[in-house]
């Protein structure tokens, strides 16, 4: 496995995903172990550890991936409000050492709490076929004039 990383071997294909969004440079997939329904995870194909180490380019196109992921995503499932999380160290609860940002979606009265559910893996593949069905508006979306 590259650089013995498990979001390296699902950027590769090595690992399946249930894959909600990609470029050529940028992946969102559901997470596994999900905070809540919809819960998403945008990673750069290319290994950087965390946010210190991942250039600062590379970032700048990575918040917009971020941006188009949460409004398919969101937009697909009819909800509008959502948390972004990005963990740097263990001591910060960060368990996968490639960069990645959450997005969890969050519905009135669902909490806001940062728990991991357990998935049925069949309720994934259906939630990523309903997003990927979804007409996606996401990749319309500009840059926000000065
Ligand atoms: P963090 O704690 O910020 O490092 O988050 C890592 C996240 O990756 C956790 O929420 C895990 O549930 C998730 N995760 C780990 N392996 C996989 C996988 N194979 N597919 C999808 N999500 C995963
Ligand atoms: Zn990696």
């Amino acid at each position: 496995m590259k650089n013995n990383c498990v979001f390296c071997a699902i950027a590769a294909g090595e690992i399946p995903s249930f894959k909600v969004w990609e470029d050529g440079e940028f992946l969102a997939y559901l997470d596994i172990n999900p905070f809540s329904r919809g819960h998403t995870l945008v990673i750069p194909k290319a290994h950087y550890a965390n946010l210190a180490e991942t250039p600062e380019d590379v970032l700048a196109r990575l918040a917009v991936a971020v941006k188009k992921t949460a409004a398919k995503v969101t937009g697909a499932l009819g909800i509008g409000d959502f948390n972004i999380l990005q963990n740097n160290g263990e001591a910060a609860g960060q368990t996968v050492r490639h960069i990645h940002f959450h997005i969890v979606p969050r519905i009135p009265g669902g909490g806001t709490a940062f728990e991991s559910g357990k998935a049925d893996m069949n309720e994934l593949a259906d939630l990523a076929a309903k997003i990927n069905a979804a007409p996606n508006t996401a990749n319309n979306i500009n840059r926000a004039q000065p």
